[in-house]
């Protein structure tokens, strides 16, 4: 057959028997095996040799040649697989990565938290309202949101949902990113709509004039590159249900390893972290580039154990550490991280999420996160890797392309009050439209300091 014809797996995997964490309880496991069973026959979503691709674009993060930009939802929602709702994510990451690409003057590498985030770790399995209590939600591939018996009980037949989901996902962001939509010329003129017309965009004018006369620059020169008219973009998301992953995980023929097929990238995040759990092993098995969560508890022993585990052969691009502190913690916890890891010799990727260390809960009971806390952790990331001579690799964050009001703060000004107005997230609070590119620009600020 041909070279991307990847098989499934047939020996028992060796993260099966390990304690796997956040794993929801199906109460008819034959319906679960059915369904694996089915998905391991899907053709996989993405091809092993883009993992491949996106892993030697990962190099050169690690490496301080390029820089990520990785953003989507907190938690993707069946009822979302819409073209607007894609488009404007798409459409709000392309003009952060036309910013950061001209600011970093580095090629920006661009994935989305898109086309597989469906799942989601929590920290209470159970929720209580008016004395009833129920599974909590975990994610559109495990139940339902609405709080009845009937959507809370996870049903394994959502995971072949999310299989279908990813894919009609991932074709329109594929034919928007290739077709023409993403042309630079164009990314850059809804830049300019954004400095024109949004309050806090007129602070941008001298960035955004500068990006202008250089595309005019290429066009008096008689330049049309290929790179400006597609773009390379990836899909990532959170490996959290081990039989989802495991059924798309597959050896690819060209090269007789393990890649998960269900994403370019995939991330191990803070609850699932453990080094004897199922999650780590997994990560370990397949090929694809790997992220891991840091929270503030991390120790440089872990750090160190994650890269001997991961990335034993030392391969730049292959592991990214994704760096969720806090704003209060970030200064003082990182710098001992990203100091032995150097000396250790490994060539990690460094990414900040400046989301997940920064959640409260406002008076009005709406789960939040200011826009301040965000920025300021970013800009503690950024005085760290100054400080130690390394490189700030990039960003994660929770974003979407509407102008939903779920983080506080911006210059389009979100109040507490305001959070009830268009609260839409299934679980994190995200950056809106407006607030995503406010931070873009201000870290392409950051750049000139
Ligand atoms: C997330 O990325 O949505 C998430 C749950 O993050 P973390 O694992 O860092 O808490
Ligand atoms: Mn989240």
């Amino acid at each position: 057959m041909t070279v991307n014809a990847e098989k499934s797996t047939t020996d028992v995997p060796s993260w099966q028997d390990l304690p796997a964490a956040q794993q929801p309880e199906y109460p008819d496991q034959a319906a679960l095996r059915e369904v694996v069973a089915e998905l391991a026959a899907y053709p996989p979503l993405v091809f092993a040799g883009e993992c491949d691709q996106l892993r030697s674009r990962m190099a050169a993060v690690a490496k301080g040649e390029a820089f990520l930009l990785q953003g989507g939802d907190c938690a993707e929602a069946f009822d979302a697989v819409s073209a607007d709702q894609i488009r404007n994510k798409l459409k709000t990451l392309l003009q952060m990565g036309a910013v950061l690409t001209y600011a970093a003057s580095v090629p920006v590498v661009k994935v989305g938290r898109i086309a597989g985030q469906y799942s989601k770790p929590r920290s209470k399995g159970t929720e209580t309202r008016d004395g009833v209590t129920l599974p909590t939600y975990r994610g559109d591939s495990v139940n339902g949101f609405a709080f009845n018996e009937k959507d809370r009980v996870p049903d394994p037949e959502r995971l072949k949902r999310m299989y279908h989901a990813s894919a009609a996902t991932l074709n329109l962001v594929r034919a928007f990113t290739t077709g023409g939509y993403a042309d630079l010329r164009q990314v850059h003129a809804w830049n300019q709509d954004f400095v024109k017309s949004s309050p806090s965009g007129q602070r941008y004018e001298q960035l955004a004039r500068e990006i202008d006369n250089a595309l005019n620059f290429m066009k008096a020169a008689g330049t049309d590159p290929a790179e400006f008219r597609t773009v390379e973009f990836y899909s990532s998301h959170e490996a959290l249900l081990l039989d989802y992953e495991t059924a798309l995980t597959r050896v690819d023929s060209r090269t007789g390893k393990l890649y998960d097929v269900s994403g370019h990238m995939l991330w191990i995040g803070e609850r699932t972290r453990q080094l004897d759990g199922a999650h780590i092993e997994f990560a370990s098995k397949v090929r694809n580039p790997i992220g891991i969560k840091l929270g503030p508890t991390t120790t440089v022993d872990e750090a160190l154990t994650y890269i001997d585990r991961l990335d034993p052969d030392r391969e730049p691009g292959r592991l990214t550490f994704i760096v969720r502190m806090g704003a209060d913690k970030v200064r003082d916890k990182l710098p001992q991280l990203v100091e032995k890891v150097t000396a250790a010799g490994a060539t990690v990727a460094w990414v900040t999420d400046p989301m997940h260390g920064n959640t409260f809960e406002a008076a009005s009971g709406h789960k939040t996160r200011r826009f301040d806390d965000v920025l300021d952790e970013v800009k503690g990331f950024f005085e760290v890797h100054k400080g130690l001579g390394t490189h700030p690799g990039g960003i994660h964050v929770e974003l979407t392309g509407d102008d939903v009001t779920e983080c506080v703060g911006g210059g389009d000004e979100i109040f507490v009050d305001d959070l009830h107005q268009r609260y839409e997230t299934a679980c994190d609070p995200r950056l809106n439209r407006s607030q995503s590119l406010d931070l873009a620009f201000l870290v392409a600020e950051m750049y000139r300091d």
